[in-house]
C-alpha cells in the first residue's frame, strides 16, 4: 500500500510502526456551526482510508478531535448570550448526526480540547523547561521557533522567507515576540471568555497545542498517520510537529496526508459569495450517500468542484450500483436453490479480477476514482451475467461482491428494501399472475400502486426488473 507523504513529497510504501496496527490522527472541526461540505471531505476521505486499512487486516486506532474552545465559538456564545460550552455541545451533536448520515464511522476516540487542558499545561511546561518556549510579560507563552531548526520541513518553506514575511504581519500586541514566527501556546483571558488556571496566567490554550497533546495521550509519542485538509499544512501541522518533536525528542508522525479543497462552481466556498453549503443543506436535496459517492469520485489530492450538474452525475452513478444490487436481490428470491454450475463458478473467478483492480487502485494512494470504476465494471458484469435462470448461490455471491467493495468505500448500496417488503413481493407476483391470465387492467393497477411507493417495474428480456424511483402518483406517471 502506497501513501503520498506531504513530508517527503513522495508516494511511499506504508509500513506501520507496530506490525498490524495503525495509529492515525485526523484534525477535526471547530464546532461553532453546522459542518459545511468542505469539512465533509476530510471526514469521508479519511474514513475511507480507515475502512480500506481494516479491509487489509490492519487494526486502526483512529483519533479525531473536536476543537471546542476558540474565538468563533466564544463570539457565537456571546451573540446568543449563553456559555460557550452550550454552543460547542450543540454543534458536536449536530456534527455527529451529519457524520452518521454520511456513514462516517465515529472515531475510536473523539477528544475535546476543553477536557485536555491539564495535558496541554504539562506539555507547555516541558517546552519552557527545554528552552523551546518562553513567557512574555503579560503571561502569554510563545513557542520559540528558532529553537527548532527543522521548522518548515512539512510545508517545504524556507525559514528566512517565512521570517521576512512574518515581520510585516506582526500586529499590535505581538511585539512581545522574540521572533515573528513564534506562535502562541497559551494566552491570557479576556473579559467574558472561558479561562483556566495555569502557572503563567489565567487563560486558554492556543489552537495548535491541543492536537500535539491529544495525539500523544491517545496514540503515543510516535504515530503512523496524521491527516487533515491541505490548509492545515501551514501553520497548524508545521506547529504541531515543532511542539511534539521539541517536547518528546522523537519524530512525530511518519506519514502526513492532506486532502485538497472542495470548491463550488470553481470558486472558493464562502459565505460572502453566497456559495456556502452545509451538509444539512445538501441532505435536504440528496441522499447523503450520493454526497459520499461524489466525494470519492475524485482522488483526494485533487481539487474537487461541487455543482448541481456533478451531483446529478454522482446520483446516476450511485443509483446504477443500487439498482444492480436491487435487481440481483430480486432475482435471488425466485432463483433455484442448489449448487452453482461449473460456468457460474468460472464467472465468479472472472469477477475476482474486478476486486483485484479495486485493491490495486486503493493501494495506489487511495485512488478512489479508479476503485469506483472497478465497482462499475463489476456492476456491468453482474448486469450481464446475473439473469433469470442462474442459481441463487451465484446471484448472491455476485451481490455480495458488489456490496463488499461499496462497503469499503462506506457506501450503503443495499437499500433496506421495499422490494423485499413481503407486501411488495406479493404485489409483484400478483401482477405476474395477472399478466399470465391476461388481466392487464389488474396488472397495470398494481404497477401504478408500486410506482406510488417509488418502485418501477420494467419488463425486460431477462424478466421483470425493479428500479427505485421517486414515488409518484399514477396520474403524473
Ligand atoms: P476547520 O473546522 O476549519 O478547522 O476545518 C475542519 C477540517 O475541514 C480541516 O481538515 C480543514 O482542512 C477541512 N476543510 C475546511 N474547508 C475545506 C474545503 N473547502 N475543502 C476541503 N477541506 C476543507
Ligand atoms: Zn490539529
Amino acid at each position: 500500500m502506497k501513501i503520498y507523504n506531504t513530508l517527503t513529497k513522495r508516494k511511499e510504501e506504508f509500513v506501520p510502526i507496530e506490525e498490524g496496527k495503525v495509529r492515525m490522527y485526523v484534525c477535526g472541526p471547530t464546532v461553532y456551526n453546522l459542518i459545511h461540505i468542505g469539512n465533509a471531505r476530510p471526514m469521508i476521505v479519511f474514513d475511507t482510508v480507515r475502512r480500506y486499512m481494516e479491509h487489509k487486516g490492519l487494526q486502526v486506532n483512529y483519533v479525531s478531535n473536536f476543537t471546542d474552545v476558540d474565538d468563533k465559538i466564544i463570539k457565537k456564545a456571546q451573540e446568543e448570550g449563553v456559555d460557550s460550552s452550550v454552543i460547542s455541545a450543540r454543534y458536536i451533536e449536530e456534527c455527529r448526526r451529519d457524520m452518521q448520515a454520511m456513514n462516517v464511522r465515529p472515531a475510536t476516540v473523539h477528544p475535546l480540547a476543553t477536557q485536555e487542558i491539564d495535558g496541554m499545561i504539562e506539555m507547555i511546561g516541558v517546552l519552557i523547561q527545554k528552552g523551546h518556549a518562553y513567557v512574555a510579560q503579560d503571561g502569554t507563552v510563545y513557542f520559540r521557533t528558532r529553537s527548532f531548526p527543522q521548522y518548515g520541513k512539512l510545508s517545504h518553506k524556507n525559514l528566512d522567507d517565512l521570517r521576512a514575511g512574518s515581520r510585516s504581519l506582526l500586529v499590535s500586541g505581538e511585539d512581545q515576540k522574540e521572533d515573528g514566527l513564534d506562535f502562541v501556546l497559551w494566552k491570557p483571558k479576556k473579559e467574558g471568555e472561558p479561562y483556566w488556571e495555569s502557572p503563567w496566567c489565567q487563560g486558554r490554550p492556543g489552537w495548535h497545542i491541543e492536537c500535539s497533546v491529544m495525539s500523544k495521550r491517545y496514540l503515543g509519542e510516535q504515530i503512523d498517520i496524521h491527516a487533515g485538509g491541505e490548509d492545515l499544512i501551514f501553520p497548524h501541522h508545521e506547529n504541531e510537529i515543532a511542539q511534539s518533536e521539541a517536547a518528546n525528542g522523537k519524530p512525530f508522525a511518519k506519514y502526513w496526508m492532506h486532502n485538497a479543497f472542495l470548491n463550488i462552481d470553481n470558486k472558493k466556498m464562502s459565505k460572502s459569495l453566497g456559495n456556502f453549503f452545509t451538509v444539512r443543506d445538501i441532505a435536504g436535496k440528496y441522499d447523503l450517500q450520493i454526497l459520499r459517492f461524489f466525494m470519492l469520485s475524485a482522488h483526494y489530492r485533487s481539487p474537487l468542484n461541487f455543482s448541481d450538474e456533478l451531483m446529478e452525475t454522482a446520483k446516476n452513478g450511485y443509483e446504477r450500483i443500487v439498482t444492480s444490487v436491487g435487481n440481483l436481490k430480486f432475482l435471488e428470491e425466485k432463483a433455484p436453490i442448489g449448487p452453482m454450475t461449473q460456468e457460474e463458478r468460472e464467472l465468479l473467478k472472472q469477477a475476482e479480477g474486478f476486486e483485484a483492480s479495486f485493491d490495486q487502485a486503493m493501494d495506489d494512494d487511495f485512488n478512489t476514482a479508479d476503485a469506483i470504476s472497478a465497482i462499475f465494471q463489476l456492476v456491468k458484469f453482474a448486469n450481464t451475467y446475473g439473469k433469470e435462470g442462474r442459481t441463487r448461490a451465484f446471484l448472491e455471491a455476485l451481490r455480495r461482491k458488489i456490496t463488499a467493495l461499496a462497503d469499503i468505500c462506506g457506501l450503503i448500496v443495499e437499500k433496506q428494501d421495499e422490494a423485499l417488503d413481503p407486501e411488495v413481493s406479493r404485489l409483484i407476483q400478483e401482477r405476474a399472475q395477472a399478466k399470465k391470465e391476461k388481466d392487464f387492467a389488474r396488472a397495470d393497477a398494481i404497477r401504478d400502486e408500486l410506482l406510488a411507493r417509488g418502485i418501477a417495474l420494467k419488463d425486460t428480456r431477462e424478466g421483470v426488473k425493479v428500479e427505485r424511483v421517486q414515488a409518484r402518483r399514477s396520474e403524473d406517471a
